[in-house]
């Protein structure tokens, strides 16, 4: 079985569409999950700060961590159940976000310098197949790079 995200939220759906159809009900049943999941993640963090005197430190950051992914895993499983193709619709939104905050672009492709030159990075942005220096040296992935 796969453990990557996209395969796994896939078969998620399927089994909710298995057991419980995709009425209107389940469906908003699903997106309900996903606030109930915040819910959780937010109790786990006020119990990891201690913020509650009466209770004090109740959890851990693991819980933390643990309750973020619930979040996180019940909000691609909404996706999916929406979306024909929510791994495009994600990877496009987050690539939207990316670039919004600047941090799109930075491909990590490098050419393997020869000697002690120093590694001639890409400096194309967003997506692409063809990898080029400043000073307009392009490769493929078939070729050496260096991450
Ligand atoms: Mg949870
Ligand atoms: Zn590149």
């Amino acid at each position: 079985m796969s453990t990557g995200l996209w395969p796994t939220i896939r078969g998620l759906c399927d089994w909710l569409d298995r057991e419980n159809g995709r009425g209107d009900h389940e469906m908003a049943m699903r997106f309900l999950k996903i606030a109930e999941e915040a819910g959780e993640a937010a109790a786990a963090y006020i119990g990891w700060r201690g913020q509650n005197p009466r209770k004090g430190v109740s959890h851990t950051r693991a819980d933390v961590e643990a309750e973020l992914c619930d979040v996180i895993v019940t909000a691609a499983v909404s996706l999916a159940t929406i979306s024909d193709d929510p791994e495009a619709v994600f990877a496009a939104k987050l690539e939207k976000i990316a670039a919004r905050a600047g941090v799109v672009g930075k491909c990590s492709a490098g050419l393997l310098p020869l000697g002690n030159a120093p590694v001639e990075r890409c400096v194309t942005q967003g997506r692409h197949d063809i990898h080029t220096t400043a000073n307009g040296q392009t490769w493929t992935n078939v070729h050496a790079e260096v991450q």
